[in-house]
C-alpha cells in the first residue's frame, strides 16, 4: 500500500460567532459571493497540492470549520469529487464532515450522503436551552434531535455528537443530563470537550475574571470522571481524554493527529505536517483568494521535538504509548529517554508501564497536562 495521507479541509463560516468561540470563522452573512470564490481558491488548492502526494493513499477526509453545513451543499460535493480526481482514495476511507443544527435540511444530508460523506459530527454542546443560549448557539435542543433524526434517516450510520463541559452555571445534574439524553440516542462517537475561556471572545469579557461564574477545578473533575461513567453505560469506550466511541468508531482521522501520521491541511489557516515538516496557511482571507495559500515559514522537527510529541499526543490515548513502536520510530526507548519523569510519574501512579505500553492511570487522565509538561524537558 502506498503511504498513507489525511486531509483537512477547512471551511471559515458560521451562521454567526458563538460567544466562546475563537476557530476562525466568519459570518457568512451576505457572503455568497465571497463564498463562490473561497470554494473555487480550496479547489484550486486541492488540486495544485496534488501533485506533490502522488505517491501517497488519503485514507481520511475531514471537512471542518467553521461550519461547513452553512454553505451550499454541492460546494462540499465539487470539493470531493475534486479530491477523487485528483488524489488516490481508500475505498473505505473515512470522510467526516461537521454540521450544525439550524444549517442542515433532508436535502443538504442526502447530497452530502451521495458525496460519500460517511461520518457525520453533529455540534449538540448541551441540551440544556438556558446553557445553549448562553453559548451563543444558533440552535436549540429541538434542532438537534431534528438534525439527528434526519442525518438516521437520509442513510448516515456513522454520528458523533459534541458536547461541552465545564460551561458557566452547570453543575453535575445537568451535564449528567445532557449526557444521557444524547447518549439515549445511540450516536457512534461523542466528544466531551472542556470549555477554554479563549481571550478575545465575548466569554472571557464575561467570564475572564469572574472565573467564580465556572465550576470549580474540583467540580471540573468530577464532571470528567462522571462523564466516563455515564457513558461507559452506555457502551461507550473512551479512547482518548475527551472522546468517546462505541467499539470500532473510533475516529479516524483524529487517530492520525495523535499517532503522528501525515496530514495536510487545506484552506483558511490549515495545518499540516507531512514527513515530519509542519506549516500553516494563511489566516488572511484576502491573501488566501489570491492564491497566496500558505505564507508561513514550513518547519523542520528535530528528533527532540518529534519525541516529545509523540509522548504528548500518544499519551491522550488511553491505550498509551506503544513502546516498541516509539522505539523503531523515533530510535530511543522512551523508558530511558524519559526514565527520570516516568520514574517520579509511577511513583505517583499518574503513569503505567503495562503490556508494551504506557500509558496514564485514571488519576493520570485527570492530570495529564501536568505529566505531560514534564517529558518537554
Ligand atoms: S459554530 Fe463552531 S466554529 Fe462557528 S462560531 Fe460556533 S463554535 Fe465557532
Amino acid at each position: 500500500m502506498k503511504r498513507p495521507l489525511s486531509l483537512y479541509l477547512h471551511i471559515p463560516y458560521c451562521v454567526r460567532k458563538c460567544a466562546y468561540c475563537d476557530f476562525l470563522s466568519f459570518s457568512c452573512k451576505g457572503k455568497e459571493e465571497e463564498t463562490g470564490l473561497y470554494i473555487r481558491r480550496l479547489n484550486a488548492e486541492i488540486k495544485e497540492a496534488a501533485g506533490r502526494y502522488d505517491d501517497r493513499q488519503v485514507i481520511s477526509i475531514f471537512i471542518g470549520g467553521g461550519t461547513p453545513s452553512v454553505i451550499r451543499a454541492e460546494y462540499i460535493a465539487e470539493l470531493l469529487d475534486n479530491i477523487r480526481s485528483n488524489y488516490r482514495l481508500e475505498t473505505d476511507a473515512e470522510i467526516s464532515m461537521e454540521a450544525n443544527p439550524g444549517t442542515v435540511d433532508r436535502e443538504k444530508l442526502k447530497i452530502y450522503r451521495a458525496a460519500g460523506i460517511n461520518r457525520l459530527s453533529i455540534g449538540c454542546q448541551s441540551v440544556n436551552e438556558d446553557e445553549l443560549k448562553n453559548l451563543g448557539r444558533i440552535h436549540d435542543f429541538k434542532d438537534f434531535v431534528k438534525t439527528y433524526e434526519t442525518a438516521r434517516d437520509t442513510g448516515f450510520d456513522n454520528i458523533n455528537v459534541d458536547l461541552m463541559a465545564g460551561l458557566p452555571g452547570s453543575d453535575m445534574k445537568k451535564l449528567a443530563k445532557s449526557l444521557r439524553t444524547v447518549a439515549e440516542m445511540d450516536p457512534e462517537h461523542l466528544s466531551v470537550y472542556d470549555l477554554i475561556i479563549e481571550e478575545g471572545t465575548p466569554f472571557c469579557e464575561r467570564y475572564g475574571k469572574n472565573t467564580g461564574l465556572l465550576p470549580d477545578e474540583d467540580t471540573d473533575r468530577s464532571m470528567y470522571a462522571m462523564t466516563a461513567g455515564i457513558l461507559s453505560e452506555y457502551g461507550f469506550n473512551r479512547y482518548e481524554i475527551s472522546n468517546y466511541a462505541k467499539e470500532g468508531y473510533e475516529c479516524r482521522h483524529n487517530l492520525v493527529y495523535w499517532e503522528r501520521g501525515d496530514y495536510l491541511g487545506l484552506g483558511l489557516n490549515a495545518a499540516s505536517c507531512v514527513d515530519e515538516t509542519r506549516w500553516k496557511n494563511t489566516s488572511d482571507m484576502r491573501k488566501y483568494l489570491e492564491k497566496n495559500y500558505i505564507t508561513e515559514e514550513k518547519e523542520s522537527l528535530d528528533i527532540k521535538e518529534r519525541r516529545f510529541e509523540a509522548m504528548m499526543l500518544g499519551l491522550r490515548l488511553t491505550k498509551g504509548v506503544n513502546i516498541r513502536d516509539f522505539t523503531e520510530r523515533y530510535k530511543a526507548d522512551p523508558r530511558e529517554l524519559y526514565g527520570e519523569h516516568i520514574g517520579k510519574m509511577k511513583e505517583l501512579s499518574l503513569l503505567e508501564d503495562r503490556g508494551g505500553y504506557l500509558r496514564l492511570t485514571e488519576k493520570g487522565l485527570d492530570l495529564a497536562d501536568a505529566v505531560i509538561e514534564g517529558f518537554m524537558d
